[in-house]
């Protein structure tokens, strides 16, 4: 099949029959008929579209090497520079499109999946069959264009017990009951999967620290399945989708679903990895998957970053603030974000080499340090822009409003020094839509966690760095000053 078109990815999503609960009503009818969901499924279907644009086609796309059709971009897998580069120009098309708002476009675990499957002899320390499914699994995805979504975290329950000890002893997050000749049962809940109700696969990989003790092996897993798997049920957050009035919440609402796992059934070639804690801590960062997962966010964060620049500095032209010394130091800030983005980016590209697999890989400090540096200086991008909103983030009409019988005073009264009333009210309701709205404020919480915990990446960063070389330079420093000048020492 290769690249699918927006039809095609909705088409086979109509055929889907997943369980999902969505504002109290398990879902009866096909999913992108589902006023919760068809206009992000909708949104989706533009990004599938945008690979057959004659404009974009030679960015998201390229000839497989086993098929000959043109598949994702985002399934290259890379053995030059320019690899790199075209991977991050097929991340960027889509980024754009939704100004980086949506977070899980397919390239995001096409690129992990693109990694693992490299990753052969990985696998195979745990048994050689992992490696064949993971490499079989990720052709699949790549020739039929599926969409996956990912669920890593144990329900929030009680954080200072083990998984097998929540509540009342017992363990709520997923974990296996049993083996069979034909494949795994899997039991409990995992805390969320961004899109899960419109994705075609979920991948149910590992994430929380395991401890490697004889408990944990039951939580030591990574497989794939269907999205309408039997057993398999989602159950959404609220939907933000207020209608195509609310220009981001109206398109882009990835929806949020808690992940239950009723005795779900995997088949064997759908596992990658089982009851091998210690790889399963270290399956994305030993397979080089982190790392290709990071350069698509990046790409991503860099076209959200350079939107909200775009945006500022439209409003602050709009109504002419941009004299004021403070408006210009902060929009200097979001320069510098868009700038340091542009910079680590660059720098991983330039420093990248093969990995152990052949797989040319960008170099990890620059893409670590975007990762643990964004989550926070993000927070600063929407506070910057209700700051020069301010009031004129509230005086936001509908469109109705502005085409129905509010028409005069709209262009009277919300006219401003660059635009007219109506251009101004669509401009200054995009800065409410990803600054201030239900929409806006479930980004900041995405942005924040991401990757995880900001806090204990932080610690794992601590603990990855080695600082002996810069300690050395200090000590040696006072060495030197204590020799020559003992009064200053
Ligand atoms: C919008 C959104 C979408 C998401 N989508 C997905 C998805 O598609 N798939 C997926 O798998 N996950 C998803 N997540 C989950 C995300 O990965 C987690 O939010 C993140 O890893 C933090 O874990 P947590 O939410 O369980 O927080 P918790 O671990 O419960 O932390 C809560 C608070 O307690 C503190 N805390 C807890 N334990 C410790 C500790 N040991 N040491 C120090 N402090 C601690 C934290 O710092 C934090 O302040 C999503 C999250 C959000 C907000």
């Amino acid at each position: 099949m290769g690249a699918r078109t927006g039809q095609e990815y909705v088409e086979r999503l109509a055929q889907s029959r997943p369980t999902v609960d969505v504002n109290g009503e398990r879902l009866a009818g096909p999913v992108p008929e589902h006023p919760a969901l068809a206009n992000i499924v909708r949104s989706y279907a533009e990004l599938y579209d945008l690979q057959h644009d004659p404009r974009l086609r030679d960015e998201l796309t390229y000839e497989s090497p086993t098929s000959g059709e043109r598949v994702g971009t985002s399934f290259l897998v890379p053995r030059t520079p320019d690899d790199l580069v075209k991977r991050r120009a097929g991340f960027r098309a889509w980024a754009d499109h939704s100004l980086g708002t949506l977070g899980r476009t397919g390239d995001y675990l096409n690129s992990a999946l693109m990694a693992l499957s490299q990753a052969g002899p990985w696998f195979a320390q745990a048994d050689p069959q992992f490696a064949r499914n993971i490499a079989a699994y990720y052709e699949m995805v790549r020739e039929e264009d599926l969409l996956t979504t990912h669920t890593l975290i144990p329900p929030q329950a009680n954080r200072a017990a083990g998984a097998g000890q929540q509540v009342d002893g017992r363990a709520l997050g997923a974990h296996v009951v049993r083996e069979d000749d034909n494949g795994i049962v899997v039991r409990g809940a995992r805390m969320l999967a961004t899109i899960g109700p419109i994705a075609d696969e979920l991948l149910v990989f590992p994430s929380t620290l395991l401890k490697g003790t004889p408990e944990d092996a039951p939580y030591s897993f990574a497989f794939a399945i269907n999205c309408d798997a039997p057993g398999l049920r989602f159950i959404c957050r609220e939907n933000l989708d207020y209608g195509r009035h609310h220009p981001l919440g109206g398109r882009f609402d990835e929806v949020d679903a808690v992940v239950v796992f009723d005795d779900v059934h995997v088949p064997w070639e759908r596992v990658f990895m089982l009851g091998r804690p210690e790889l399963c801590n270290s399956f994305y960062a030993d397979t080089s998957a982190v790392v290709h997962m990071t350069h698509q966010v990046t790409a991503r964060t860099t076209a959200k970053a350079e939107a909200f620049l775009g945006l500022m500095s439209l409003m602050t032209e709009a109504i002419a603030v941009e004299q004021f010394s403070h408006i210009q130091e902060d929009l200097a800030q979001v320069i510098t974000i868009v700038g340091t983005l542009h910079g680590l980016v660059r720098a991983a590209e330039a420093d990248a080499a093969p990995n152990e697999y052949g797989v040319f890989t960008p170099a990890w400090e620059p893409l670590n340090t975007a990762r643990n540096w964004f989550p926070k200086v993000s927070q600063r991008l929407p506070e910057i822009t209700r700051k020069f909103g301010a009031s004129g983030l509230m005086a936001i009409p509908t469109e109705a409003d502005v085409a129905g019988s509010a028409k005069e005073d709209v262009e009277r009264y919300l006219q401003s020094a660059a635009l007219s009333g109506p251009e101004r009210v669509r401009l200054f309701r995009l800065a409410w839509d990803l600054s201030v709205s239900t929409f806006a404020g479930r980004q900041n919480l995405y942005e924040y966690y991401f990757f995880g915990d900001p806090v204990r990446m932080a610690g794992a960063l601590l603990k990855a760095t080695d600082r002996e070389p810069y300690k050395e330079r200090v000590r040696s420093f006072l060495e030197r000053v204590s020799e020559t000048d003992p009064v200053a020492a």
